[in-house]
């Protein structure tokens, strides 16, 4: 049965990918081209379960794999946190992205031009898009033309090839140049504002005037690579009223506290390397990323928060802080060591010697120094503790620090075995038993910051589709009850008792709830192989009624085909599809007839 239904499975993965290029959509012809497994297999580590593949779930914390994967319906589902999908809502979920973002990471793996599809611009979020892009281009162009901002950047030790990567722009010293050049390009003035890159005075109600002038501007993309903000840092003259560093203010597109620079190259080599290498500031991002470390991303604008903790670790549990010792101290990062450790994560900070120097500077002086630094981290712990331990000059005073400001952490770190890792070395560190530190750590509550739990999504079915909900779980249960052996008469009886609300609710479930209960119902029946007769039978029921469905969209389109006066062509492909859908709903009806 099941190796049927995975034939017919690739069978429509063809067939969807005809109606894709005659209909025009981008989803389904990057589906046609691209299986489940390969997408998902590129981010976590597959392996055979019957028929189809499983893994640990990427959005909750698990031990065991309950995160399944079936390459016949082309979808995921999560016995654990109830996270389901198709390729298009893993990415989303996976790279946090919205859909068009997942779109476009999806269209560049399948080959697909999204081009060909793009209608005009209409929709307001890709305006927004639209004139960031823009505004890309003109600052990389401003560059280009001015030899004494590549000099800067080149005495920094950044190479012309990695600002061309990172797309390095410059934004003269104008108060409306690149106003200018985007109304030129028939940008509105509201759309520059909702995109953060003007601004109107308050006082005097003048002209809107370009928010960066004199910077050297690090665009901020997203995880598709879209740029969605700016990150700009004063060229030439410093003084007291301007800031070093301005960011975009937070726009529809940009939100601080979770976006991660650089995440969209460095994605992929996170999840190589098993760590993610966290660094403050752009340029200390360019150069990691420019001597290949290329895990490396950055906080933009705000310390680390749990936001960017929950993207980091679908890639990888482990991260590695490159800051300097003074940042590591700081409570907003500190908050944001307490959530990773109660998230599981191994969090470890690298050795940099040269205090007060950033890692652009250690770098550009020796790659291999830098290197040394990360090879010699030392868990945040234990950075924690030396620290603490440091500034105490008193026992008396070392033992308060370290209850005040390690304890805590060590409540966080999930593992026991490395809490009583810790506790020996803390009483080790402090000359006290172990016993003591083991009773002030009871005393001690966690650093409780709140980590975000994934909720399961809340089931929308109410009354009838519970009910119905119920009946599935009902016949699920007749089943293993007797040896995946169907009892007839039960089930029958079972079905009889719910009447015909039943059958209306399984024909009008959608693929997605569908999909929830075929992974249920295969998790339950080992594998997907042995799924009993009576089970397949009404998953031919809901093929059947599906493709009734389709079939009279191709006949309004076939109508719509014929009075546009559409190609021969293309009328002729219409109508073998519409026969090939109805050969199998012949099937289906011989099948059930059997
Ligand atoms: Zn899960």
């Amino acid at each position: 049965m099941y190796a049927r239904s995975f034939r017919v499975g690739n069978k429509w993965r063809t067939i969807y990918g005809i109606v894709a290029r005659i209909m025009g959509s981008p989803v389904e012809e990057i589906k046609s081209r691209l299986g489940v497994e390969e997408v998902v297999g590129s981010y976590l580590k597959l392996e055979r379960a019957g028929a189809n593949l499983k893994a640990k779930c990427p959005f909750h914390h698990e031990k065991t794999a309950s995160f399944f994967v079936s390459p016949a319906r082309g979808s995921f589902y999560c016995f654990g946190c109830g996270a389901k999908g198709d390729i298009f809502s893993f990415v989303e979920q996976m790279e946090g992205v919205d859909f068009k973002g997942a779109l476009r990471v999806l269209a560049e793996r399948a080959g697909v031009h999204l081009s060909r599809f793009r209608k005009e611009e209409s929709d307001s979020r890709d305006r927004l898009f639209a004139v960031l892009e823009e505004a890309t281009q003109f600052f990389e162009k401003e560059l280009g033309a001015r030899a004494d901002a590549r000099t800067y950047l080149a005495s920094r030790g950044l190479l012309p090839k990695t600002s061309e990567v990172w797309r390095v722009g410059f934004a003269p010293d104008e108060w409306r140049a690149l106003r200018a050049r985007l109304s030129a390009k028939g940008f509105s003035d509201t759309e520059m504002l909702r995109a953060g890159l003007i601004k109107q005075s308050v006082e005097r109600k003048g002209e809107p005037y370009d928010v960066f002038r004199n910077r050297i501007m690090f665009p901020i993309f997203d995880s598709a690579g879209r740029v969605i903000a700016f990150s700009g840092r004063i060229f030439g003259k410093e003084d007291e009223n301007t800031p070093k560093y301005l960011n975009t203010p937070e726009t529809e597109l940009w939100r601080k506290s979770s976006a991660l620079y650089g995440i969209h190259l460095a994605k992929h080599k996170i999840r190589e390397r098993g760590f993610a290498l966290l660094v403050e500031g752009q340029m200390d991002l360019l150069m990691c990323h420019q001597v290949g470390f290329e895990n490396a991303v950055a906080a933009s604008g705000t310390a680390l928060t749990p936001e960017h903790l929950d993207i980091l670790c679908r890639f990888s549990e482990n991260i590695l802080l490159a800051y300097d010792a003074d940042a590591a101290g700081e409570k907003a990062a500190l908050r944001a060591v307490s959530a990773a450790l109660q998230k599981g994560m191994a969090v470890k900070i690298a050795a940099l010697s040269d205090k007060g120097k950033d890692p652009a500077d250690i770098i550009a002086k020796s790659p291999a120094e830098f290197a040394d630094g990360l090879k010699n981290s030392t868990h945040f712990v234990k950075f924690l503790l030396e620290r603490a331990a440091a500034r105490g000059e008193t026992v008396r005073e070392r033992s308060r620090l370290v209850r005040a400001e390690v304890l805590p952490f060590v409540r966080d770190v999930k593992s026991a075995i490395e809490r009583a890792e810790f506790v020996k070395d803390i009483a080790a560190r402090l000359e006290v038993r172990e016993d003591a530190v083991w009773e002030d750590l009871e005393k001690i509550e966690s650093s409780q910051l709140p980590t975000t739990n994934y909720q399961l999504p809340t089931n929308k079915a109410q009354n009838s589709a519970l009910r119905m909900l119920t009946g599935i779980i009902f016949c699920a249960l007749l089943l293993t009850e007797n040896e995946r052996k169907i009892d007839t008469e039960k089930l029958r009886k079972a079905l009889g008792a719910i009447g015909a609300e039943f059958l209306l609710y399984i024909s009008a479930i959608s693929a997605d709830e569908r999909d929830t209960h075929i992974f249920e119902a295969e998790a339950r029946f080992g594998g997907g192989e042995e799924i009993p007769k009576e089970v397949s039978v009404l998953l031919l029921h809901l093929e059947k009624e599906e493709l009734e469905r389709k079939s009279v969209e191709i006949l309004n389109a076939l109508t719509v085909a014929e009075r546009g006066g559409e190609s021969e062509a293309r009328r002729k492909e219409l109508l073998t599809l519409l026969q090939s859908i109805r050969m199998r709903i012949e099937e289906i009806k011989r099948l059930l007839a059997e």
